[in-house]
């Protein structure tokens, strides 16, 4: 035992110097008093469904200090102050389904024959910019071969990047023939999939052990077939009752919430019904979905803007025919689907299904909410901040403008409550008290 001790102690203290030297000035003056910003803006969106007009948001060290109207919170000697007149300030926006990993390849079914995890790296390190510089400055990531986005992850935290705070999923899990597997290829061919491809119970329990092992946040399972995959319908079920259960049965133990991708069908409720946290996409979620959801609690992350843009814009993206195809037949039904989950009460977390070049564009997915689910603007900042904290576990440092919590905010000029695409828009940004985007 104690040499192995010792050997972990003398790696943990090389791991502090290292990040203390590329660190540098930063560490030096966090010897002083931390920084202290006064932030004075027209109004703060809390991130509750409340809003606070002439506002002032004290900013000390990495967390907020203070926030009220102007008129009553009391700015300390020495701070520095930014006036913001004619913006808004919100809580950092929250992407609970991204794949900052995602290769901007030239599309086709013959992409995954050509990538490699080096390639994820570099574009996921591109991509985080782009997303924190929309103003997301948490993402859940939805599943990433080889765990690139573990690795993107811990170097974000570390400062080596720029990029937002990333829940990391390592590979989805997938079993034969599914959506993440990658079909239609003679069977003497050794094609990848694009996660983990496990069959049985004890496959999906081993595979969630070793994701976590390695780094993951939260676990992936696809649950039923999708519009980017060949060979398989888009509600047909890809997982049994007893692999689902597993699933979420290992990762609880584990301290882990599963994430299912599911569009419609027995493959949805049967996921809901075991005990998923979120469905992404959730796409033809029938009543009786509904009504399990709402009973169980679980999410629906609607991924809107890449379905609709599949649709409209998939040719010119190089999506192959047989997947807008896909897309194209569900998309009256989807927004009419989507729409009755979310006036239903069913809980709503913001998600883009991220790739290509959505990245940095994730602001627009709010507009989405409004004129497909019939979301107030409000509402839509509440989906996009305090939800997706609840959601990934983090409503307590996360979220909201609230004294206490972490000082991740954006700022927009003028008033999203009236002009709901603003979002897209950010002008400032700042996560854990640094300022990373103005203009
Ligand atoms: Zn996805």
């Amino acid at each position: 035992m104690r040499p192995s001790l010792r050997i972990l102690t003398a790696a943990a203290s090389a791991t502090v110097a290292f990040s203390a030297a590329i660190a540098g000035p930063a560490a030096a003056q966090s010897a002083q008093a931390p920084r202290v910003t006064a932030i004075h803006v027209d109004r703060v969106i809390v991130g509750d469904g409340t809003q606070i007009a002439d506002a002032m948001v004290i900013v000390r060290g990495e967390r907020i200090l203070d926030v009220g109207p102007a008129s009553t919170v009391r700015v300390p000697a020495g701070a520095t102050r930014l006036d913001l007149a004619g913006y808004t300030l919100l809580p950092g926006f929250i992407d609970a389904h991204t794949h900052l990993t995602s290769i901007d390849n030239d599309g086709g079914d013959l992409a995954v024959l050509k990538e490699t995890p080096a390639h994820g790296a570099i574009y996921a390190t591109i991509n985080a910019k782009k997303t924190l510089d929309a103003g997301f400055t948490t993402v859940r990531e939805a599943g990433s071969t080889d765990f690139v986005d573990v690795v993107v992850r811990d170097a974000i935290t570390r400062g080596l990047i720029p990029g937002p705070r990333i829940h990391a999923s390592g590979p989805a899990l997938g079993s034969t023939g599914g959506h993440a597997d990658v079909n239609g290829w003679s069977p003497f061919l050794a094609v990848p999939g694009t996660g983990a491809i496990v069959d049985g119970a004890d496959a999906v329990r081993k595979q969630v052990r070793t994701n976590v092992k390695y780094g993951a946040d939260q676990i992936k399972i696809v649950a039923t077939g999708g519009i980017l995959s060949v060979g398989d319908a888009v509600g047909a079920a890809q997982f049994g009752m007893d692999e689902l259960t597993a699933a979420v049965a290992e990762a609880t133990r584990l301290g882990r919430k599963v994430m299912a991708h599911a569009h419609a069908g027995d493959g949805l409720k049967a996921a809901v019904l075991a005990g998923v946290a979120s469905i992404e996409h959730g796409s033809l979620v029938d009543d009786q979905a509904i009504s399990f959801m709402k009973e169980k609690g679980t999410y629906l992350v609607p991924t809107l803007i890449i379905l609709e843009e599949i649709v409209t814009d998939g040719a010119r993206k190089g999506v192959p025919a047989n997947s807008i195809a896909k897309a194209t037949a569900i998309a009256g039904e989807r927004r009419v689907r989507l729409r009755a989950a979310y006036q239903a009460g069913v809980k709503f977390a913001l998600g883009t299904d991220a790739t290509s070049d959505i990245h940095g564009r994730n602001g627009e997915e709010f507009k989405y909410m409004v004129d497909i689910l019939g979301a107030t603007p409000m509402e839509a900042i509440t989906v996009g901040t305090m939800n997706g904290a609840t959601l990934l576990g983090v409503e307590r440092e996360l979220g909201s403008v609230t004294t206490g919590k972490l000082a991740d905010l954006v700022a927009v000029k003028g008033d999203p409550l009236r002009d709901v695409s603003l979002l897209a828009k950010v002008s400032y940004v700042m996560k854990g008290g640094v300022i990373t985007k103005q203009p």
